[in-house]
């Protein structure tokens, strides 16, 4: 089968095969212009593109993905608004929500999500189920069929979610192995099905908050799945959770992927503080999760002040120090975060004044791409190399001022195959439709 080539582009170096020494040298953006071509669903060749014709050539990434969301509550804001923005407001809003929860509800949200992401150009999502109280079984129940349903568009890992505690009694060791033991040993070995749990509050967590860790990382690493955890989700409790969480691992010695989404709270510490339990995550070979959508909207609320304290997972400082660290979206459209719609350009534009993750750096991509797919465990690092799947995400922007400005068009390519181009929504219809 002959080779199809794709119109020249230009792609971060970052995402461009490090073996490839006959491209020239990135410019100051990190971007080099390249013509790719592809066969059968890969790529077959990375042909530099002449410097002086790639003024006004179109900006590409590989698919990006979604490391952490909640598919079963997405949606759910305009019945189950939470207007305070606080915590406690959310936590209200979502057990409200919880005791109207049906298998066709949920069914019906995370299909839009799951359609949403991948239109948008998401390659996998990671999502919290809750596990415990009236809407749990539902929950599961849709999602693992979705998940089978979506296994080649969407791969979908799905992580139970209860307060930590939970799997140091009985009814959460059950509820670990009627999980796994249902998907087969295999699933939990490929990653589609993960314990989690909520530490706290109270920030920091209690001994009971202990002991369920330790039960957890001990039944999660019988069972041989990853853990992810919500954990210091405050701006109290000076990271008590993850070092909790990073001593665990090492007396432990447990063998599987140990995720910490939000990590919040260690970002109000010192800096001599910070450092030293940064290293000691790295070495216990945590992950992080970093929420800035949800965190911010969240956390810092005092006396109906705009804050002055905006407690997210210090990213640059973990990385610094080894750890892998990826950006998610967590809550879209539901009691804990009111927008949001499962665009990882959304994610990457809000990102940046957030977090200060400039994309045109190294570090300021990856959590987006390839630390996002080391962490979640995948197959493809998102690396364009001869061999790797044909997988795009083409831009209507030029460079990289162009795509934070705005919302731009762009075509997803998977497997070598356009996907369609999005039609405009009823009310964009209705707009165009009034006269000039
Ligand atoms: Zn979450």
């Amino acid at each position: 089968m002959s080779a199809t080539p794709l119109p020249p582009l230009r792609l971060p170096r970052c995402l461009l095969d490090p073996g490839a020494v006959h491209l020239p040298a990135a410019d100051a953006d990190g971007l080099v212009a390249v013509e790719l071509e592809h066969a059968e669903g890969r790529f077959t060749a990375i042909k530099p593109y002449p410097a002086q014709a790639e003024a006004r050539l179109p900006l590409a990434l590989t698919p990006l993905l979604e490391p952490h969301a909640h598919l079963d509550k997405a949606f759910s804001w305009e019945r189950h608004p939470n207007r305070t923005g606080t915590m406690a407001g959310a936590l209200a809003a979502n057990q409200r929500e919880h005791h109207e929860r049906s298998v066709e509800q949920v069914h019906a949200r995370a299909e839009r999500a799951l359609d949403q992401g991948w239109r948008y150009g998401l390659r996998a999502m990671r999502s919290h189920v809750d596990s415990l109280g009236p809407g749990a079984e539902v929950s599961w129940e849709a999602l693992l069929d979705l998940q089978q349903a979506w296994a080649e568009r969407l791969p979908l890992q799905l992580v139970a979610l209860v307060p930590v505690r939970h799997w140091a009694t009985a009814a959460g060791e059950q509820l670990a192995r009627q999980l796994l033991g249902r998907r087969g040993e295999s699933a939990a070995a490929a990653g589609g099905v993960l314990l989690g749990g909520v530490l706290g509050a109270p920030f920091p967590p209690d001994g009971a908050d202990g002991e369920g860790l330790r039960a957890l990382l001990r039944l999660a690493d019988g069972l041989g799945c990853g853990v992810d955890l919500h954990i210091d989700e405050s701006a109290d409790g000076g990271g008590a959770g993850v070092a909790l969480a990073a001593r665990l691992v090492i007396e432990l010695r447990i063998g599987v992927p140990v995720c910490c989404s939000h990590s919040c709270s260690m970002s109000q510490l010192p800096v001599r503080r910070l450092l030293p339990l940064a290293d000691a995550m790295a070495e216990a070979g945590l992950a992080v999760v970093a929420l800035p959508t949800t965190n911010l909207w969240l956390l810092g609320h005092r006396d109906g002040h705009t804050p002055a304290q905006r407690p997210l997972a210090p990213i640059r400082q973990l990385q610094r120090a080894g750890v892998t660290v990826a950006v998610g979206g967590d809550n879209v459209q539901d009691p804990w975060y009111p927008g949001g719609d499962f665009d990882p350009l959304d994610l990457l534009r809000f990102s940046m004044p957030a977090a200060h993750l400039a994309p045109w750096q190294r570090q300021g991509l990856m959590p987006f791409t390839t630390a996002s797919s080391r962490l979640m465990g995948l197959a493809w690092d998102g690396v364009v190399r001869p061999g790797a799947p044909a997988d795009l995400l083409l831009l209507g922007a030029s460079g990289w001022s162009d795509l934070l400005a705005r919302p731009v068009p762009r075509r997803v390519l998977r497997a070598g195959r356009w996907l369609p181009a999005p039609s405009p929504s009823p009310l964009q219809q209705l707009l165009e439709a009034l006269p000039a």
